[in-house]
C-alpha cells in the first residue's frame, strides 16, 4: 500500500478540504510511490484523510483525488468526475453563449491539474500535474466518449509543468485537427483559434460574460481596448454598436488574428483602428496626442503569478489605470481586469483608488467582473479565484 503519512497537526488544511499537501507537511512515505502514483494520505495517528496523486518534485507533494476511502482511482472515477463537470455546466451556461466552453477547471472540478477546453468539435487538454499526467490515456478516452468530439489536442506546455518535473508535451491525442483550422462561436460572433500556439489553450474563455457586458456598454461610444489579443472585446464592442474601437497589443500575431476574426463577422471594419505597441508606452502617446475615450478596457497579462510579486505588479496596474483614467472623458467607463492570483480583489480595488487619486479623477465602482461559470472556484480552494475586474465610472 502506497501512502503518505503527515506530521502531527498537518492534517488541518485537509480537514477543511483544501486539495493540496505541501512537502513540509509530509512525515514519511510508505511503499515507494513514484511520480503520479495514487497514494493514501494519512494523519500522524494513521487515520485516512484522502486519496491523492503523488508528485515527488513539486512543492505541492500531493493533490487530492477523493475524500472517500471507498472510491477507487481508475478510469471509472475520471469518467464520473468529467461527467459531473459537464453536467454542471449544462445547467449554468446557456446554449446562446456559443460552442466554446471550459469543460474541466482543475482542482475546482475535483480533477487537480486537469484543464479541458472545448472549441466546437475540438477538445484541448492541458495536464499540469504529475497525477494528471499519469491518466492522460484514460482522460483522452473518456473526453472523446463523453463529448463525441472529432479531436483531442494536448497543450501541456504551461510553465507550472516544470515545477512538477514534467516535460512540454503538445500534439494530437485523438482524431485530427480540422484542415480549415479550429473555430468557435461566442455570443453570435465567430473566431478562429490557434490551439497549437495561442495563449492558454488558444482563447480566454474566462472572459466570455465580460466580453458580452462590454458589448452592451459600447453603444455609440469611442472605445479603447488595451491588450486586445485576438480581438474578443473589440468584436463585442463593434457588435454592440461602438462608434469606434482602437485596439492595442504588442504582439503582431495577435493583431493579425484579431483582424482576421473581425473579417469573419459582419461588422464595420472602418470603425476599427489597430496599434501594435506596448500599452505602457502607447497610453502616454495617446495622452500626448490629446485623444480621449468613453469606454476603456484594460485586460493585461498576469503581472503577479503569486503574492511574492504583488508589489511589482501593483506598480504596473497603477500605472496603466492612472493613464487610462486620464484618457477617459467625464462619464466614461473603465473596465479594468487583473488575472494575477497574487493580487487579491481587495488589493486591486486599493490600486485603482490610488490611480484615481493620482489622476485627479472622481471615480466610482459601478460593476464587478469575474470569470464565467465554467471556471468555478471551489470555496475550499481560494487559490482558484484569479480573475477579477472592476467597472469604474469617471465622474
Ligand atoms: N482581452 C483578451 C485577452 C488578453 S491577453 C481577450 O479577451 O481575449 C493579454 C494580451 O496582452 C496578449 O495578447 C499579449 O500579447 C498582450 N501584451 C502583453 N504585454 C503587453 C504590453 N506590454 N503591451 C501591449 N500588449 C501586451
Amino acid at each position: 500500500m502506497k501512502q503518505l503519512i503527515l506530521k502531527p497537526g498537518r492534517e488541518k488544511s485537509l480537514l477543511r478540504r483544501h486539495p493540496w499537501v505541501f512537502s513540509g507537511a509530509v512525515a514519511r512515505m510508505e511503499g515507494n510511490p513514484e511520480s503520479g502514483d495514487t497514494v493514501a494520505l494519512r494523519a500522524a495517528d494513521g487515520k485516512f484523510l484522502a486519496t491523492a496523486a503523488y508528485s515527488p518534485v513539486s512543492q505541492i507533494r500531493a493533490r487530492i483525488w477523493s475524500w472517500d476511502e471507498k472510491e477507487t482511482m481508475d478510469a471509472g472515477f475520471l469518467r464520473a468526475r468529467l461527467r459531473r463537470a459537464m453536467d454542471a455546466r449544462e445547467r449554468l451556461i446557456p446554449a446562446e453563449a456559443g460552442d466554446a466552453l471550459r469543460l474541466v477547471h482543475g482542482e475546482s472540478d475535483g480533477l487537480p491539474g486537469v484543464i479541458a477546453d472545448r472549441y466546437g468539435e475540438v477538445v484541448v487538454l492541458q495536464l499540469l500535474s504529475a497525477g494528471a499526467e499519469r491518466w492522460r490515456a484514460e482522460l483522452t478516452q473518456c473526453l472523446r466518449e463523453l463529448t463525441g468530439c472529432a479531436c483531442v489536442y494536448e497543450r501541456s506546455d504551461a510553465d507550472v509543468r516544470e515545477l512538477e518535473g514534467l516535460p512540454v508535451k503538445c500534439g494530437v491525442l485523438y482524431g485530427e485537427l480540422p484542415a480549415a483550422g479550429v473555430q468557435l462561436r461566442e455570443h453570435g460572433l465567430s473566431y478562429g483559434v490557434d490551439v497549437a500556439a495561442g495563449h492558454k489553450t488558444g482563447f480566454y474563455l474566462d472572459q466570455r460574460d465580460n466580453r458580452k457586458r462590454i458589448g452592451e456598454l459600447a453603444r455609440d461610444r469611442d472605445v479603447l481596448n488595451c491588450f486586445c489579443y485576438t480581438g474578443g472585446f473589440t468584436l463585442n464592442a463593434l457588435a454592440g454598436g461602438a462608434a469606434s474601437v482602437l485596439s492595442v497589443d504588442s504582439s503582431a500575431e495577435a493583431i493579425a488574428r484579431a483582424k482576421d476574426n473581425l473579417a469573419r463577422n459582419d461588422l464595420d471594419a472602418a470603425r476599427a483602428e489597430w496599434q501594435e505597441a506596448d500599452v505602457f508606452k502607447q497610453l502616454r502617446v495617446l495622452r500626448d496626442q490629446g485623444r480621449s475615450f468613453e469606454l476603456i478596457v484594460l485586460d493585461p497579462p498576469k503581472f503577479a503569478p503569486t503574492a511574492a510579486f504583488a508589489e511589482k505588479a501593483a506598480r504596473g496596474y497603477k500605472d496603466i489605470n492612472l493613464l487610462a483614467l486620464k484618457l477617459l472623458r467625464p462619464g466614461g467607463l473603465l473596465a479594468s481586469f487583473s488575472c494575477s492570483g497574487g493580487v487579491s480583489a481587495e488589493l486591486f480595488q486599493k490600486i485603482l483608488a490610488g490611480a484615481a487619486l493620482d489622476a485627479g479623477a472622481d471615480a466610482s465602482i459601478v460593476g464587478h467582473f469575474a470569470a464565467s461559470a465554467d471556471h468555478p472556484v471551489l470555496l475550499s480552494f481560494p487559490e482558484g479565484d484569479y480573475l477579477k475586474g472592476l467597472l469604474v465610472r469617471r465622474g
